[in-house]
């Protein structure tokens, strides 16, 4: 999926318009690339890398159009060799499974809004090297400089689809805030209609608190979160990956940083995404990676301080335009790609370690249904023999 790789040639990331551009050819005046010689097909798969882990063997992939109004819906870009059925990419590599992605990523009903906004990171991207606020090798130090954390801060991964499935079944039995927050007392089942599974769930919670406080703030284990983890576990099932918690409060500032700079990148696409903008920048697909790759940059530069980063920013949107354009891009660099996927697998994780009954939560809570019944037998059976006004 990366809509930038980097260069040899050129000493640079570049995306795939800039590649072209560099090379004289115009994807403006072919931009479903039909007439696109074979030698600079075959120049793609020797001087492209990938971001990620330096696969070789780029493939140059045309815009995708809307078959039905023929609108363009999804970026040219880069994909890395499965032309003779292997996958260059190193297994650690973010980009490992592009195909996939590339169909989740590209193909949304917002993508030209999500062309136009990485248009606007490249322009700023362009405009910073240019000014002088960055270079090429800043971008290639962090590139290296993740992949330094990640190798440092390696755990095995041991968790498993049914764990995931076990910590969505946990963050269930959470109902919304109630103003019923009585504990459980055997009184409670004389009352008519007494919802003995809503108490049996809120004593199973409360029972298993310390499950709750494994789970890190915003990390939530439902059907739509679950789909990326799940993914993850198939391709690394038993690896060696990142622990996301060492890159925790980098991420948070990551995310403060894309927040603030995102009203000004809109601005200047000149799109108005609103569904796409009230969410989480990480759930915005292509264009949050272009934004938090982006605002990484600035944060690597500014010893992670989100102020400064901020303030960087600011300074970057006033610099003078790119006269060519050309200067490069980093979108392919985001550091934090996939990042949220792996905060539900590690809090998944910490749950694990704590947990002391790992039966089906069901089970468990069936089971504390029956004994409070019990508890109201009792206490009623008690109440028979003395003074029952009931
Ligand atoms: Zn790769």
């Amino acid at each position: 999926m990366p809509i930038t790789a980097y260069s040899n040639e050129a000493k640079r990331e570049l995306d795939l318009e800039q590649w072209l551009a560099l090379n004289a050819y115009s994807p403006q005046a072919d931009p479903q690339l039909l007439a696109m010689p074979d030698e600079l097909r075959a120049k793609a798969t020797r001087d492209i890398e990938c971001s990620g882990c330096r696969a070789r063997g780029a493939l140059l992939v045309r815009g995708a159009l809307s078959r039905a109004n023929g609108k363009p819906v999804g970026q040219a870009h880069f994909r890395f060799g499965t032309a003779g059925g292997a996958n260059p990419h190193h297994p650690l590599c973010d980009f490992v499974e592009e195909g996939k992605e590339r169909r989740n990523d590209y193909l949304a009903s917002f993508a030209s809004d999500r062309s136009a906004l990485t248009r606007a990171v490249r322009d700023l991207v362009c405009r910073g090297i240019q000014g002088g606020m960055f270079t090429q090798g800043d971008m290639r130090e962090m590139r290296l400089w993740f992949l330094e954390e990640r190798a440092r801060h390696a755990v095995t991964l041991d968790v498993t689809p049914a764990l995931l499935q076990w910590c969505a079944d946990m963050q269930a039995t959470e109902e919304g805030w109630s103003p019923d927050q009585l504990p459980f007392s055997p009184e409670h089942g004389r009352l008519p209609g007494f919802d003995w599974d809503r108490a049996a769930n809120r004593e199973w919670k409360s029972r298993n608190k310390h499950l709750f406080k494994a789970v890190q703030f915003r990390v939530h284990f439902r059907r739509s979160t679950l789909k990326r983890p799940l993914q993850l576990l198939e391709q690394h099932a038993g690896a060696t990956v990142l622990d996301p918690s060492v890159l925790r409060e980098k991420y948070e500032a990551v995310i403060l940083v894309a927040g603030f700079a995102a009203g000004y990148v809109f601005k200047v696409a000149a799109t108005k995404p609103p569904t796409l903008f009230r969410g989480h920048v990480s759930d915005w697909g292509a264009a949050g990676h272009a934004l938090l790759a982006l605002s990484s940059l600035l944060l690597y530069l500014n010893e992670w301080d989100a102020d400064r980063a901020g303030a960087a920013f600011a300074l970057l949107a006033g610099l003078a335009p790119s006269t060519s354009g050309l200067e490069g891009n980093l979108i392919g660099l985001n550091p934090f790609h996939d990042y949220p996927a792996w905060q539900v697998i590690n809090s998944a994780r910490h749950v694990a370690a704590v947990r002391t009954d790992a039966r089906p939560v069901v089970e468990q809570v069936d089971d504390i249904k029956a004994e409070l019944k019990a508890a109201y037998g009792a206490w009623a059976a008690g109440q028979q023999g003395g003074a029952d006004p009931g």
